[in-house]
């Protein structure tokens, strides 16, 4: 057992805490003891750096505060305008489901779904579920559903882009001056505090701590089973766990050790995402039209049209969104999974970094939806009209197939591979960072 690195960030000045105990890093799978923590104290692997918890130096008030501070800025975001742009006389009008009932008008429903899951519906869930989870734990009281719905909040944490939909709204903004009057609405502005408040929210849920506080509340402590060669790792709450039982009894779900049919089900996804990407780029992901005739782009000639009429810096982003990003993710996936399951191709380190990073940066993906989308709610008018190709509905799948991929893909394979492949028993260890 090795002691984890232990980042001593305040002093203890309420009753929460966790205990010392066992668990396997969910990144490469070493087991290692969790030391004692209290509020505003966290623990990472000793091996990989992964985080493994931390508890918020203000438990139970911080996240309870984070949340309903979102909450009440999704429903003022929601209410209020959120830019208004005047173009020759005309004024438009935009909030955020006036965006959504265009796109449903224009017959892009499936846009519309996926705009109001990633900055609206999304949101609103895991903030709701926030204030379930720890409004039961402020109460001590264990409420009905409690497991279930930590669950789900912490699958939804990945699945918010609020942060991506303001910085999208600045590219689309950098567009529209070069043809109309913009003035931003107060929606605009707090959706950039919502923005930090989700993020913050999102970093103040440990689940790992949560489940221990759940079961607290109902008179167990998952923390006493001593690891042994009968025992595993729940995967979701890192607790150990019988190897017989189907199901944690901890957090409720499947119990394994290395995700079931995890390289298939990445590697399939991943395939998908690349066979999409082929009419992503070659169908147009944006039509434009004015009185004097329709322009249809694809994804690389918006751009090329973009750096020559003296617009550098939205080409630049817009590259980097829309092909450098999901090339760079797709060719790091491959890496990932062929490394995981024939050989590895780099260093642990080096993979895991590749790992971390590709999980990170692929939501971003979606700045040039959420820009077409924008655009389209902007210009409206005969005069200037712009609506989405069908190149868009692809790209989103792209990005969303990606995204699926790397969470399906179980890291602790490269480990395991690299374990099994070298003929030197120290490599494992070599992945310090
Ligand atoms: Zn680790
Ligand atoms: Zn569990």
């Amino acid at each position: 057992m090795k002691s984890l690195i232990l980042n001593r960030l305040a002093d203890n000045t309420s009753g929460y805490h966790l205990p010392q105990h066992p668990v396997d890093c969910p990144c490469c799978g070493l087991r290692q003891s969790v030391p004692a923590l209290q509020p505003g104290e966290e623990a990472h692997c000793t091996r990989c750096n992964q985080h493994l918890v931390r508890i918020e130096r203000n438990a139970i008030n911080g996240p309870l505060a984070y949340a309903t501070g979102s909450l009440m800025m999704l429903v003022v975001v929601a209410l209020t305008q959120y830019i208004q742009i005047d173009l020759a006389g005309l004024h438009v009008t935009l909030t955020i489901p006036g965006m959504m009932r265009v796109l449903i008008a224009q017959d892009f429903g499936f846009l519309a779904e996926v705009m109001f899951m990633l900055t609206f519906g999304t949101p609103v869930l895991f903030t709701l579920l926030c204030l379930y989870v720890y409004g039961g734990l402020k109460a001590e009281q264990a409420l009905p559903g409690m497991l279930y719905a930590t669950r789900v909040m912490v699958r939804l944490r990945g699945w918010m882009m609020v942060d991506v939909f303001f910085i999208s709204t600045l590219v689309a903004y950098i567009k529209i001056i070069s043809y109309a009057q913009v003035i931003f609405g107060p929606a605009f502005y707090l959706t950039f505090i919502l923005a930090i408040l989700l993020i913050r929210t999102a970093q103040s849920v440990p689940e790992h701590w949560i489940y221990y506080e759940i079961q607290r509340l109902a008179g167990r402590n998952p923390t006493t089973l001593v690891p042994t060669a009968h025992t595993i790792s729940c995967s979701s709450c890192l607790y150990e766990q019988p190897a017989n039982r189907k199901i944690c009894t901890v957090c409720g779900s499947l119990l394994y050790a290395r995700r079931p049919l995890s390289l298939r089900v990445s590697m399939a996804c991943l395939l998908a995402a690349i066979m999409l990407y082929i009419p992503a780029n070659v169908l147009p992901m944006m039509i434009t039209s004015n009185p004097l005739g329709t322009q249809a782009n694809t994804i690389f000639s918006g751009i090329e049209y973009m750096w020559q009429s003296g617009d550098k810096v939205i080409a630049m982003i817009i590259f980097s969104a829309s092909m450098a990003i999901p090339i760079l993710k797709i060719l790091a996936m491959l890496i990932l999974i062929y490394s995981a399951g024939f050989r590895p191709l780099l260093s642990l380190p080096s993979l895991t970094r590749l790992y971390r990073f590709t999980e990170s940066v692929g939501r971003w993906s979606m700045i040039d939806i959420f820009v077409v989308i924008i655009l389209m709610a902007a210009f409206r008018t005969p005069l200037a009209k712009v609506a989405p190709g069908a190149a868009s509905v692809y790209f989103c799948l792209v990005v969303l197939l990606t995204m699926l991929s790397a969470l399906y893909f179980d890291p602790r394979l490269m480990w395991d591979k690299m374990r099994t492949s070298s003929s030197h028993p120290s490599s494992p260890t070599a992945g310090q960072s």
